[in-house]
């Protein structure tokens, strides 16, 4: 490894596995084609999870992995908020990223060094070794658009962004209203605002920013991005939609595929909120109200209420012992309900699968827009509400269901737009315009397509480093 031949590559991704699997993923572009090796250096605020061990495992043999030694967040109060934490973990990590580049950079050079978005202090490390260094956003152009403005907003506005009259208009995009802008900055006294101003800040320091997204799926933001004649904005890559293949998800444990095959063509809703997402009681109970009503087929990956992100205090209980009484047997043989997990890209590539209710998360958007599978947008938190507004006012891949003032969207609701989209005309133009968007996304990674062009960019870079 490492030889003059193997231009050698450092990444850094933050803890969790919706940023593991895209940066995975970016790995593997660079070893099939431009025969890279590279290494991942994991922070974590514990030991490592099972499925994250279970990505690395399978990696290529030029693919190695580093664990950084796990730091100690035991001092933080129970209410700290999960991207507080994902910052923290990295910047205590840095002196063990630091000792891995000794290490790594004594048997041969390192060409770049690439971290997640919530990354930005590991520049520090890549600059004292002369390295360049590169940001990879598992996201989509609008919201680097946002953090790249952020410090603009911040002084230009001194209330809460979602108590702004006007929506905001950032470069090429569609207009947001502040409520829907991401999570983090939607409360200006808490910790996580400054952390994220701080970064934001940041990302002008990098030497290039990698996007997850493609040129025909925001091409007004991504143009914006890198004409907008601001040269203090590093050179913008867009490289995606870079997706797992589904080879790891392994056998078919909860039996969904096999019922999936019973099943007409296109008829089955696919119901999923990712792989923290989970609603109160309340709203799990409406959705199967609603998922009956609708008469549709679906099948739903339900967790327990009150699971947080990143299954930190995930609840062991059954999630089906919370679902309204009669429920299944009422929706036998036209539902199927699995517990907490399931093959999500085997599931969207299926036949059967004609629309999915997602929460939104970037890389469940992306599989689904690689299978052409139109959306019912249900964001619950991060940057989901972006991606939702994106999808069906922007895109017009999406349907969206309309929430009660407390915020809880009723069974009625539900049951209208999930009939809509599978049978309705509204869902009839939803498919269509999500076939044209599968077909570019097929395109821009082919051969000449923009996304492998940007791909190849970056790797004749990063081999004249060596
Ligand atoms: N996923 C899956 N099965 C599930 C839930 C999630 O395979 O039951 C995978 C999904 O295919 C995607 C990732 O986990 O690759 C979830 O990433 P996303 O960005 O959509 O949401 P997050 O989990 O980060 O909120």
């Amino acid at each position: 490894k490492g030889t003059k031949q193997t231009p050698h590559i450092v990444i850094l991704p933050a803890p969790g596995m919706g940023h593991l699997i895209p940066l995975v993923e970016f790995a593997k572009q660079f070893v099939h084609h431009h025969d890279f090796s590279i290494t991942f250096t994991i922070p974590t605020d514990g030991s490592p999870t099972n499925a994250q061990k279970e990505v690395l495992d399978s990696l290529p043999k030029s693919i190695d992995t580093i664990f950084l030694s796990p730091v100690n967040l035991d001092d933080l109060s129970k209410d700290t908020n999960v991207e507080t934490r994902i910052y923290l973990t990295i910047s205590h990590s840095l002196s063990s990223l630091r000792n891995a580049f000794e290490v790594l950079t004594a048997t041969a050079p390192i060409a770049a060094l690439v971290v997640d978005l919530f990354g930005s202090d590991a520049l520090d490390v890549a600059k004292e070794f002369n390295i360049p260094s590169y940001i990879f956003l598992p996201s989509t152009a609008m919201l680097l658009s946002l953090y790249l403005h952020l410090p603009k907003l911040d002084e230009m506005h001194s209330c809460e962004y979602r108590d702004l009259h006007e929506p905001l208009k950032l470069p090429g995009c569609v207009p947001l209203h502040g409520r829907d802008l991401m999570d983090p900055i939607q409360d200006r006294q808490n910790k996580v605002y400054t952390w994220t101003l701080y970064h934001s800040k940041r990302f002008r320091l990098a030497d290039g920013i990698l996007l997850n997204s493609f040129t025909d799926m925001e091409p007004g933001a991504i143009k914006s991005l890198k004409e907008g004649g601001d040269s203090s904005v590093p050179p913008i890559y867009p490289v995606g939609p870079l997706i797992q293949n589904g080879s790891r998800n392994g056998a078919d444990v909860s039996g969904c595929l096999n019922w999936l095959n019973n099943q007409p063509i296109g008829s089955v809703l696919f119901v999923s909120f990712g792989s923290g997402g989970a609603l109160s009681w309340e709203q799990l109970n409406e959705l199967a109200l609603g998922l009956e009503l609708s008469k549709q087929r679906f099948l739903w990956v339900v967790k327990s209420p009150n699971t947080t992100y990143l299954g930190a205090h995930a609840t062991e209980e059954d999630p089906l012992m919370f679902l309204p009484d009669g429920f299944l047997g009422r929706t036998k043989g036209r539902g199927l309900v699995v517990h907490s997990w399931a093959p999500q890209i085997q599931v969207l590539r299926h036949a059967s699968t004609g629309g999915f209710l997602t929460h939104c998360g970037w890389n469940s958007i992306l599989e689904s827009v690689v299978h052409g599978v139109p959306l019912i947008a249900w964001p619950l938190f991060a940057e989901q509400k972006m991606n939702a507004v994106m999808m069906v006012e922007d895109l017009k891949v999406a349907l969206r269901p309309k929430a009660e003032k407390n915020g809880i969207i009723k069974r009625l609701e539900i049951a209208k737009v999930v009939k809509c989209l599978m049978e309705g005309d509204e869902g009839k133009r939803t498919r269509k315009m999500m076939r044209m968007l599968k077909d570019s996304a097929t395109k821009v990674l082919s051969e000449e397509g923009s996304s492998r062009k940007s791909l190849s960019e970056v790797a004749r870079k990063w081999k004249s480093q060596v």
